[in-house]
């Protein structure tokens, strides 16, 4: 007999605050993540100006150390 387990090895989604920049305009969801932003906080859907906020966001897991 097979039995689906739950797989304890699934990797848990873990939720921190997360610095992002948000767009200003109110009729535009665009926003980044900090660390992704580039140096023009420039919103990349509407061009408007982004303001900096912080959200709850899922950790994104990487599997080799990215950090300069
Ligand atoms: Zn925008």
């Amino acid at each position: 007999m097979y039995f689906a387990k739950r797989n304890s090895e699934e990797p848990e989604i873990v939720i921190e605050n997360t610095v992002v920049y948000a767009c200003e305009s109110a009729s535009c969801n665009g926003w980044m993540r900090k660390d992704f932003a580039s140096e023009n906080y420039v919103c990349p859907m509407c061009g408007s100006q982004l303001i900096e906020e912080v959200r709850e966001l899922p950790k994104i897991q990487t599997d080799f150390n990215s950090f300069k």
